[in-house]
């Protein structure tokens, strides 16, 4: 009899910790467990602004799967995955053709929100990926490379435009406060010449995060040179900048894309019902209609019942999921239909601003300035802890903790 088989789609969080929580749980003959992702390497998307801006290399974010996950128990297949045809029990990859599966846990994160405004996937960058986030740091230099060969000064060269001025859009401003200065020293550019524009549609930066941290955050990124456009929503990304609501135009050769994410449209593509992109799962974090097939992480809508709004998608919650996908997985495949329910246990929230700065909140007590950034280190080094152990904590983890 052949074994039932879990098919794992997206090596991010959610689909890495599951993987790996599956193989220590599982023995060989209890299941065949396949992980397919489009890239050979994992990488942290939490720590994905710093080599955006070139603060920190890209190959410290990511690390090969089969050095990680534990090869002789999981199968690791690299691949693109096309569609999901859930009511047939397989899925479409671009290379391997069909793979049929038992049990489907699909991880495969999130896209950016453009909220469908015109221009934004023509002229802009995200932050999603190793090779976004490459992208952008080789544009910006370049950018600081070209204003000083041409004949006419184009101020738009070294205008940065970031649009959106939550978590991601934060951290992200706050490292090129770090690299703005080497890369002005590098390329004979004095500083004032430089503009970073944090635009942001909402009254307040960091909407939705206590007043007195969001206050530190601004006063300090503008102490060193941010602009903040705040209550200045977008109506339009062009090739030669940002058309606001108000009509005004920025010049800029550098817009950066981070209003928030929607999840993968592979879920649309295959008739799922969605809400931004996102199933909302049922408290197994089944995708309601479908027993055996699992959401987890980016792709998984979840609501906080105490505000009946939908929790914000994070990798901590995504690693908290893979707790409970992996125990209901492991509970069907041995015939058991008492299935956990996911509760998040919110532990609280870091934001990096660069430069050994940060603000948080942990539990209920607010961080400020470097303990701020030795916790966010501590969370990052955590995850590797609880991926790969002390090795990869060694290997790939922020280990100064206190500059
Ligand atoms: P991901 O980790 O995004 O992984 C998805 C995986 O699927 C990727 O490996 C991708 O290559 C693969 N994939 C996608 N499509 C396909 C396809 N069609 N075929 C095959 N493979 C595919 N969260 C926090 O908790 N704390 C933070 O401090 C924090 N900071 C952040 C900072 C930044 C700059 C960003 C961008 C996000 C941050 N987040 C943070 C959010 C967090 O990164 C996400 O919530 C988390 O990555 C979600 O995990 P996931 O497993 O759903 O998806």
């Amino acid at each position: 009899k052949r074994k039932p088989r879990i098919l794992i789609l997206g090596a991010g969080y959610g689909g890495m910790m599951t993987a790996s929580r599956l193989s220590k749980q599982l023995g060989y003959n209890d299941a065949e467990i396949i992980l397919v992702n489009k890239h050979n390497y994992h990488y942290q998307t939490t720590w994905l602004h710093e080599p955006a801006a070139g603060t920190l290399h890209h190959d410290r974010t990511r690390m090969r799967i089969d050095s990680v996950i534990d090869t002789n128990k999981v199968k690791f297949i690299k691949d693109v995955v096309v569609e999901i045809k859930a009511s047939d029990k397989k899925v479409i990859l671009e290379g391997h053709g069909e793979l049929e599966y038992d049990y489907l846990v699909i991880g495969l994160g999130s896209e950016p929100e453009t909220f469908g405004i015109p221009g934004v996937e023509e002229h802009a960058f995200s932050i999603r990926s190793v090779n976004s986030v490459r992208q952008i740091r080789e544009h910006i230099e370049y950018m600081f490379a070209s204003y000083n060969n041409s004949e006419v000064k184009h101020d738009d060269y070294l205008t940065f435009i970031v649009a959106g001025a939550g978590f991601t859009g934060i951290e992200f401003v706050g490292e090129l406060t770090e690299r703005i200065p080497e890369l002005c020293k590098e390329y004979d550019i004095d500083r004032s010449k430089v503009k970073i524009l944090s635009v942001e549609a909402a009254p307040t930066a960091l909407p939705g995060f206590d007043p007195e941290l969001v206050d530190y955050a601004m006063s300090l990124l503008e102490s060193r040179g941010v602009e903040f456009k705040i209550s200045t929503p977008i109506k339009e990304v062009t090739k030669d900048g940002v058309i606001l609501a108000t009509g005004d135009e920025i010049k800029s050769k550098t817009i950066v894309w981070t209003t928030g994410v929607r999840g993968s449209s592979i879920l649309d593509k295959s008739g799922f019902e969605t809400m931004r992109g996102r199933i909302k799962v049922e408290k197994d974090m089944r995708a309601p209609g479908h027993d055996d097939v699992f959401i987890i992480g980016d792709c998984a809508l979840i609501i906080n019942e105490e505000i009946n709004r939908p929790y914000p998608p994070t990798a901590q919650i995504a690693i908290q999921q893979s707790y409970t996908v992996s125990k209901n997985v492991k509970a069907l495949l041995s015939g058991s239909s008492e299935l956990e329910e996911f509760k998040p246990d919110i532990k609280g929230t870091v934001a990096s601003l660069g430069g050994g700065e940060a603000i948080g909140i942990v539990g209920t007590k607010k961080l400020y300035g470097g303990s701020a950034s030795t916790m966010k280190k501590i969370i990052d080094n955590r995850y590797l802890y609880l991926l790969g152990g002390l090795p990869l904590v060694v290997k790939k983890g922020k280990l100064n903790l206190f500059s």
